[in-house]
């Protein structure tokens, strides 16, 4: 396989994003006290993930900006506990909970050691998300130093699964897309998605969750699955 661009997601990929937020708003919940801070851990990190997947999603398809969908994370996540934040209060009640986020970022264990051994393969992020705070993430765990260029969607008005993002990206590297894989631990939004733009699409199914339908799904799109990115070198040497 000739693959000399190595693309990734960042969040869950090669930053260990779920880890921070079950830190981050565990311990932002303990510190609001009262009934929140009472409640069951992990009924309220699923409340939470829940909450962000879906204003996350209305942010990416243009619905709510950047902001606005932290906004509404923060009035849906505290309303079942009776309380009725205005938009600056979910502002701050937010800027709180982001400092407990930002607290514990890190990568996964198994990031610097597959890009050592890919090395000299050039590497890039693409990313659905906010270009500032993504490359925050990055600066902050030492990985911006460590690829060419960061494709963000925010930036450029296209987000994954959209085959033009993956282009886009192979553009930018100045390498045809046969030339270049993406990684990602979603099989439809990473995947699927690059696969269909002509890129070595990887899931990376870090928790083992894959369904016999995703498999197949995987399969015919032509997608290798992996659990661990220590699998990612092996499987482009091969
Ligand atoms: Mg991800």
């Amino acid at each position: 396989m000739t693959i000399s661009v190595v693309l990734f997601d960042l969040d869950d990929t090669l930053f260990d994003h779920r880890r921070s937020v079950e830190l981050g708003i565990t311990a932002h919940r303990i510190s609001l006290g009262g009934d929140l801070a009472d409640a069951d851990p992990t009924v309220e990190f699923a409340r939470w993930n829940g909450l962000e997947e879906h204003h996350y999603h209305r942010y990416l398809s243009g619905e709510l900006e950047f902001l606005g969908q932290r906004r509404e994370r923060a009035k849906d996540f505290v309303a079942p506990y009776g309380i009725e934040l205005d938009d600056d209060e979910a502002d701050a009640w937010f800027a709180t909970y982001l400092l407990e986020y930002e607290r514990t970022w890190q990568l996964h264990d198994d990031v610097l050691p597959c890009l050592e051994a890919l090395t000299p393969a050039r590497f890039g992020i693409v990313t659905n998300g906010d270009l500032e705070f993504q490359q925050s993430k990055m600066r902050a765990t030492g990985l911006l130093d460590r690829v060419e260029y960061v494709i963000a969607s925010g930036a450029i008005g296209v987000a994954k699964p959209d085959p033009a993002i993956f282009r886009h990206a192979c553009e930018v590297f100045g390498v045809e897309p046969e030339a270049a894989c993406y990684v990602g631990d979603r099989l439809r939004t990473d995947a699927v998605g690059a696969a269909s733009a002509g890129l070595l699409g990887v899931w990376l199914d870090r928790p083992g969750v894959a369904t016999p339908d995703e498999l197949t799904d995987a399969s015919a799109a032509g997608v290798p699955v992996i659990r661990s990115l220590a699998e990612l070198p092996p499987l482009l040497a091969s």
